[in-house]
């Protein structure tokens, strides 16, 4: 099993490597090359390791530079830890990417609500959702590849 500072690094390490896939597959898009490169570095911070209820190096890390703002991620992602085991479902590949992704929808989900009924904020703050189902796929597929990565390190 791989520390957090190894999988941190092995995302480092696979984000040029899934910048270069994206550019590749297709046919040098800069914004399909931008949004897999980010997905994939994303990992650092959207790992399968939120599944656990302790703090986690990147976790550590983010508090470190976030000036307190990390807390609130901590606290966001608390209720995942509760319901997912660790190295369960949430390091399944593809799968364990999802109930991440799926987590995530939910928590801005939430805080729409949260802002509609304490500001009344019209309108929907998700719209973004609905019309940009290509960009979520490919930032979660470069997601997708740093969670694989984690995964191998994790010997499967
Ligand atoms: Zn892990």
């Amino acid at each position: 099993m791989a520390s957090g500072k190894e999988h941190t690094l092995g995302t480092l390490m696979l984000t040029p490597l899934a910048g270069l896939l994206a550019w590749h597959l297709s046919d040098g898009d800069q914004a399909v090359t931008a949004l897999a490169t980010g997905g994939c570095l994303s990992g650092v911070f959207l790992s399968p390791d939120l599944d656990m209820p302790t703090r986690t190096v990147s976790e550590t890390t983010l508090l470190r530079w976030s000036w307190g703002v990390g807390y609130i991620w901590i606290f966001l992602w608390y209720p995942y830890a509760m319901f997912f085991k660790h190295r369960g479902i949430s390091h399944c590949p593809l799968i364990g990417t999802c109930t991440r992704l799926v987590y995530l929808a939910g928590l801005a989900f939430l805080f729409q609500e949260v802002l509609q009924q304490t500001m009344e904020v019209d309108g929907q703050l998700m719209f973004w959702l609905k019309d940009h189902y290509l960009t979520i796929a490919i930032f979660s597929a470069g997601l997708a590849v740093s969670d694989i990565g984690h995964w191998i390190m994790d010997n499967f």
